[in-house]
């Protein structure tokens, strides 16, 4: 959601504070600004809109300081204002903070500090706490030799907060100085040459080091002109764990693409080589996870799963639940992180958790998976960003190893969890009934699915095409069954996010229950028909559709027929196995939202109300 940076170095901050601003557009935000630490005070340019409206206030502030704060803002307390936009600064002037989260007891707290003189120009909560750390550092100077003033007014103040924060605060008293602390809300520091960054997302910090310390929660970090130190807020010390990002800034371009998500759409074979390498044993019949951190012996006694996860992520999941219960034979239950975390459900005593989450900081999904381990069951997780919370607070889990996506609206993310979790139906399976030779056949087929993938996506042009003629409709239905039925859900979602065309996903069969009411010649239906057992009664459910002018989008196996005629549109892709199946179908349907959002001239990329990764409740 919204995105933090900070620099603090030998170079003008703020240019590279608005490279990192920019980087951090693509989460999803809605005003955006900066402060600059110079000759002893804090000069702010900020703007409700886009980066690039606040990039003329920038010129005109002239700024040259060497350390400063950026924020791209997601409203949630007070309208989409030049007010209350960050950085807030306190009204003594003397502090500048950025902030990530929502502040629960903002009020309480408002109301003693106007009590105190403090005075308030936004509607903010963040406001509040940039006035409370000024309250503590008027009141209470630092005592103790080597303490820091600014430090230990910021860490009281967070003493007194509830809610959740990722902030980096500027002190006019202290020149070439950062301090920054999390609670539910990503932070980095950049460790560079000479020089330290800070930033809600590694994309923000990857063009200036690779070097980073993932803060944790509770941390403080102090910078200091050419050191830092990281503490708790219980004034405990800790010693930083420096990583090194795997990835590099190219992977964070969108290189001659029109958009990030068309170019991820089209790296998916390779994200899922990238998926899957290194996880398939010696004799090639089952996988093999590196971090999953139960032994075989332990799943084994495993008589039920339980999936949590929110958007996208939660298709994956009635994926995974579909070819777990049909190869491994386990039940698998699936729920919504946000409906999880308060639902209090009862659980069998040997299920193991699982969430998913592609940047591994969606709130709702964290605060599941800390519900199931406060309840005492081992947890894991499926994530693609290394080192987020889900990662680190997991028992165990397995990583996407995709890249980063930049994209709103998951692509390659989405059939890399789909990938996942076709290999852990093998793993469990291979453990259970499924014999050696099942499992080498399985196995051959997952590693097909980079090539079927690259061959769905020749349909391109056809596609477009076809997206053409439907951009103007405003509504659709996507209908499908087994397997595809959260394929359906999918295709719906992805056109909705990025077209903002209404659509609903169903069970085909499900259709003639209620959603054929809307059929008429304005709401075309997109249908996947795998060729296969049930082809036929998917065709009737078309029929059923066409004898009441519904418009048809069919896609199908190669070599399929259908009746003359039943379809307006066909798009094919190539016959696979039921493991790779929901991999391979998610390509026209992400090409279909892509070209339609294209056509209807919508921000692909950015598209309006939504966030990347969804870090408040
Ligand atoms: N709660 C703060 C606000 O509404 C921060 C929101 C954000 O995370 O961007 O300004």
């Amino acid at each position: 959601m919204c995105g933090i940076v900070g620099y603090v170095g030998k170079q003008k901050a703020a240019a590279i504070i608005l490279d990192g601003l920019k980087r951090l557009e693509y989460r999803g935000y809605d005003s955006a600004g900066m402060c600059v630490l110079q000759g002893g005070r804090l000069d702010v340019a900020k703007k409700a809109g886009r980066v690039e409206d606040l990039v003329e206030e920038i010129a005109r502030h002239r700024f040259s300081g060497t350390t400063g704060i950026g924020h791209t803002r997601w409203a949630t307390h007070g309208g989409v204002t030049d007010a209350n936009a960050h950085p807030h600064v306190s009204s003594d002037g003397r502090f500048a903070l950025i902030h990530n989260g929502v502040i629960e007891n903002y009020a309480q707290i408002k109301t003693f500090l106007a009590g105190n003189g403090y005075g308030f120009k936004s509607e903010t909560d963040s406001e509040v706490l940039c006035n409370l750390i000024a309250y503590h550092y008027a009141k209470e100077p630092a005592g103790g030799e080597g303490t820091s003033c600014f430090l230990e007014s910021v860490r009281k103040a967070l003493g007194h907060v509830e809610g959740t924060y990722g902030i980096a605060v500027l002190c006019a008293d202290s020149p070439g100085e950062i301090v920054a602390a999390r609670k539910a809300s990503p932070l980095l520091l950049g460790v560079g040459d000479g020089e330290y960054l800070l930033a809600s997302d590694a994309s923000a910090l990857i063009s200036r080091t690779k070097n980073v310390v993932y803060l944790k929660d509770g941390e403080l970090v102090h910078v200091t002109p050419g050191a830092f130190s990281i503490s708790t807020l219980d004034q405990a010390d800790v010693s930083p764990v420096v990583d090194r990002i795997t990835w590099s800034i190219t992977d964070a371009e969108k290189g001659a693409h029109a958009h990030f998500m068309e170019k991820e759409i089209f790296e998916q074979p390779l994200a899922l080589e990238n998926t899957m390498r290194g996880r398939f044993s010696e004799d090639g019949s089952t996988a093999v996870f590196g971090g999953l951190n139960v032994t075989a012996a332990e799943l084994r006694q495993i008589d039920r799963f339980l999936f949590c996860a929110c958007g996208t992520a939660w298709h994956a999941c009635l994926v995974t639940e579909h070819l777990i219960e049909r190869f491994a034979r386990v039940p698998v239950e699936v729920d919504y992180a946000s409906e999880f975390r308060y639902r209090n459900t009862p659980l069998h005593p040997n299920t193991l958790f699982w969430v998913i989450s592609q940047s591994g900081e969606t709130i709702d999904t964290l605060a599941a998976l800390r519900e199931a381990k406060r309840k005492g069951y081992r947890a894991l997780a499926i994530n693609n960003v290394v080192g987020s919370t889900l990662a680190r607070e997991a028992d165990g889990g397995i990583y996407q190893h995709v890249g980063p996506e930049i994209g709103v609206a998951s692509t390659k993310a989405f059939t890399s969890q789909l990938m996942v979790g076709a290999m852990i139906a093998l793993y469990v399976a291979r453990m259970r009934d499924m014999s050696f030779s099942d499992g080498v056949s399985y196995v051959t087929a997952l590693k097909r699915a980079p090539d079927l993938v690259r061959k769905a996506l020749e349909q391109a042009p056809h596609i477009k095409a076809i997206a053409k003629r439907f951009a103007p409709y405003n509504d659709m239905l996507f209908l499908g069954r087994l397997s595809l039925f959260p394929l359906a859900l999918e295709g719906a979602l992805k056109l909705k996010e990025i077209s903002y065309i209404h659509a609903e996903g169903y069970p085909a069969a499900e259709m003639k229950h209620g959603p054929i009411a809307l059929i008429s010649e304005k709401c075309p239906s997109v249908f996947f028909a795998p060729s296969g057992e049930i082809f036929n009664k998917i065709v009737s459910s078309m029929q059923e559709i066409k004898a009441r002018q519904g418009p048809i989008i069919a896609i199908v196996t190669e070599g399929s027929e259908l009746p003359p005629g039943l379809a307006d549109e066909v798009i094919t892709f190539p016959e696979c196995h039921e493991a790779v199946l929901p991999i391979v179908a998610a390509i026209p349907v992400q090409l279909l939202s892509y070209y339609i959002a294209v056509e209807r001239g919508c921000d692909v990329d950015k598209p309006r109300n939504l966030a990347k990764s969804v870090t408040v409740e």
